[in-house]
């Protein structure tokens, strides 16, 4: 498990509603499967522990459908 180099993470946005994950699945394998995802999210009140797989790309898709503001795209520069 790795950190993403491309999406600052902000726990305690997590709702756990695993959007990310479906998203992520969708786009890499055509299905929506979370189990496939190469983002890993455990919701906790306290703040979720989010996590990348090592085949994870960076290619920020996640970040977009987080709708709660957990996971953020850095931009160059940020
Ligand atoms: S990181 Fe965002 S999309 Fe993923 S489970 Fe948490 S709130 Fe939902
Ligand atoms: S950055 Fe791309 S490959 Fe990595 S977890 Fe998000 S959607 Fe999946």
């Amino acid at each position: 498990m790795v950190k993403s180099k491309k999406i600052r993470v902000h726990p305690k946005n997590c709702v756990g509603c695993l959007t990310c994950q479906l998203a992520c699945s969708f786009t890499y394998t055509d299905r929506f499967n979370p189990l496939e995802a190469r983002i890993i999210v455990e919701w906790s009140p306290e703040g979720s522990k989010i996590v990348f797989t090592d085949e994870c790309t960076d290619c920020g898709i996640c970040a977009e459908y987080c709708f709660y503001g957990a996971l953020e795209k850095i931009e160059a520069g940020d």
